[in-house]
């Protein structure tokens, strides 16, 4: 599994652009179009997550609606696995299970299709890909969603960590967390 030195990290940090005060005063948005749409960029860190995750056995890749989807579903592509999308509330077409989780004011839920990680194995491997974690709140809501539905979450994967909210600590007491770049 290749790890990434200093100088990668670096190099994709800097692919990602910081909105300030958007979506309201104080939040400093990380904007992850600017790291998609540098083809050079978005090749080197799929090139990193499919050589850290062939190595694991999974059986399905989880993306987090909205951004989680785009990782998630090029890098279930390069595993040969299938993906799912962990959507907000409402807008999934079949029978679903969801998961309630605390905003800063009153809550928010998401869902999957109950039949999402149905295969051959009586328990599917799932890996949780989302571009950010910040409070962890939907990650350890997604997660919770997954072992709740009868599947493993094998691992959390997120692009970008700020580690300064401590939210990796919720996520870790369900499963494992691995965050490729870190804003302390
Ligand atoms: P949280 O539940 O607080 O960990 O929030 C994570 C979700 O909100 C992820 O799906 C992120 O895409 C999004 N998010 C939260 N904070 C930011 C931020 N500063 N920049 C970009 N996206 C964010």
């Amino acid at each position: 599994m290749k790890t990434l030195t200093t100088e990668d990290k670096a190099y994709l940090l800097e692919k990602i652009r910081d909105i300030p005060d958007f979506p309201k005063p104080g939040i400093i948005f990380k904007d992850i179009t600017t790291l998609l749409k540098d083809a050079q960029a978005f090749h080197f860190l799929m090139d990193h997550l499919q050589a850290r995750y062939e190595e694991m056995d999974i059986d399905f890749v989880a993306g987090i609606d909205s951004r989680g989807f785009i990782f998630g579903a090029a890098l279930a592509d390069r595993l040969k696995k299938g993906f799912v999308p962990i959507r907000k509330q409402g807008k999934l077409p079949y029978t679903t299970i969801g998961e309630k989780y605390a905003l800063e004011y009153g809550f928010d839920e998401i869902e999957i299709h109950i039949d999402a990680f149905a295969c051959d194995k009586p328990k599917a491997n799932v890996l949780l890909i989302d571009d950010l974690i910040a409070t962890g709140g939907t990650a350890k809501a997604a997660a919770s969603l997954i072992e709740k539905s009868g599947a493993h979450c094998v691992e959390a994967c997120f692009i970008l960590n700020l580690t300064f909210l401590r939210g990796d600590d919720a996520v870790k007491k369900i499963t494992p967390v691995y965050s490729v770049l870190e804003i302390n």
